[in-house]
């Protein structure tokens, strides 16, 4: 008899997008008239850099000569990729990597999701709450965190770290111990950066309790301000404690085309019950060349042209067009009178609801009033009640709309 993994019946369910979903039918079907604009997406919506299809295009010729023909690549992937994140990512900001310490990936999500395997099922993880969910459930999922409690909104055995209003969204170092410490900085869903001195905070934390920090830096594109460090690896001592993903689907519009990168650097390490280290990147190596086979050649080629001069460019003029629609959300929303959170160094608005409104009682009101969508901040945990997500990713002319029509109905 074929036995289910246990775990995955302790997942609590995700009816974040489908109940959005259901609500926003419901509306529809009740008001066809209603020009519904949704910021709530997560998915960019301009198109891949001219560079990149032409890059993409001629690697794809290739692959149908077979002069130039490839079969299985590296399962790291290429080093034409490598050196170039190496020299263009890292190189200038003072951060020196070796070619082994960086993995090519299909997406952050994935790397995320799985890095988790490395690690005993013993081991106490913590989360900021409110959180990208990935790393919740793909802890759920290896059996790491207990069972979760409805009425909390929260697994028994995971270290929650609040991000709270009066806290600026900033979460505070654990006050048990962890080993594994999932951060994400740009934050989705908050939009908040740390500087250099608040990361090195939890650099320190966890080379004193031999903690590893999992950094989702898949936002770092966005970072505007000239202070905030766009790589863990800026604060001393990272080195030895952090892991770093990053991604193209943001930064170069890669969400249906597929390529991350994860630095893993060899000086972290795990350990055993007679502790006794082991080197992480070794074992992420061992991990990925077992389950995962590369992505593919027209792929890498895409994402190893956004460094050309003109890529930079092109990229950096998208990455601008979504920054302004965070500026005219954000001070939309402040004229309006909302508190916000974000959307400076990162196309993510966090506010709060006004009146005490719930996450979903808000959701309908702004649907009802002013026929804009956005996320409920109550599915990112429970800290998130009480606030809500708009993103910059949507058209200029909707973001424009959605605001106006936010200041004039939401008063
Ligand atoms: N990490 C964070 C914080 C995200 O918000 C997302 C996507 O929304 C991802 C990772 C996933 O990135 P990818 O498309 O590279 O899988």
């Amino acid at each position: 008899m074929a036995r289910i993994n246990e775990n995955y019946l302790k997942l609590a369910g995700s009816y974040l997008f489908s109940e959005i979903a259901r609500r926003v039918n419901e509306f529809k079907a009740q008001n066809p008239e209603a020009d519904i604009i949704r910021l709530g997406i997560g998915d960019v919506t301009r198109p891949l850099a001219p560079v990149v299809v032409e890059a993409m295009k001629k690697a794809v010729d290739e692959m149908g000569n077979v002069g130039t023909f490839r079969g299985y690549g590296p399962e790291q992937g290429y080093d034409s990729l490598i050196e170039r994140i190496i020299a263009h990512e890292y190189a200038p900001r003072g951060v020196q990597l070796g070619m082994d310490e960086v993995f090519i990936s299909d997406g952050a999500k994935s790397d995320t999701a799985n890095f988790q395997e490395l690690f005993g099922v013993d081991n106490i993880m913590a989360v900021t709450d409110p959180v990208y969910p990935v790393y919740v459930d793909s802890n759920v999922m290896a059996g790491r965190t207990g069972m979760y409690d409805k009425e909390k909104g929260m697994y028994g055995k995971i270290v929650y770290l609040p991000c709270t209003e009066e806290g600026g969204m900033k979460p505070k170092l654990p006050a048990t111990p962890v080993d594994m410490i999932y951060l994400c900085f740009p934050n989705n869903p908050t939009g908040v950066t740390l500087t250099k001195e608040e990361l090195k905070e939890w650099v320190d934390y966890a080379q004193k309790n031999k903690a590893v920090i999992l950094f989702d830096a898949a936002y770092e594109a966005f970072i505007r301000e000239e202070e905030v460090p766009h790589s863990i690896y800026e604060v001393e001592g990272a080195r030895e404690v952090a892991v770093e993903f990053r991604s193209f689907s943001k930064t170069a519009g890669f969400t249906g085309t597929r390529c991350a990168y994860t630095i893993v650097p060899k000086d972290i390490m795990i350990y055993d019950s007679k502790g006794e280290g082991h080197c992480l990147n070794k074992l992420w190596l061992r991990r990925q060349t077992t389950k995962f086979n590369g992505v593919s050649y027209p792929v890498q080629a895409g994402a190893a042209a956004i460094y050309t001069e003109e890529g930079k460019k092109q990229i950096q003029a998208t990455i601008d067009y979504y920054m302004e629609n965070a500026r005219i959300i954000r001070e939309g929303l402040k004229e309006a009178g909302f508190k916000v959170f974000g959307g400076v160094n990162a196309p993510y608005i966090w506010m709060k609801t006004p009146g005490n409104l719930g996450s979903w009682e808000f959701f309908d009101k702004l649907m009802k009033e002013a026929y804009v969508v956005g996320t409920p901040g109550a599915g990112f945990g429970a800290n998130g009640e009480g606030f809500f997500r708009l993103t910059a990713f949507g058209t200029r002319e909707n973001t424009e709309k959605a605001i106006e029509r936010i200041k004039a109905r939401m008063k």
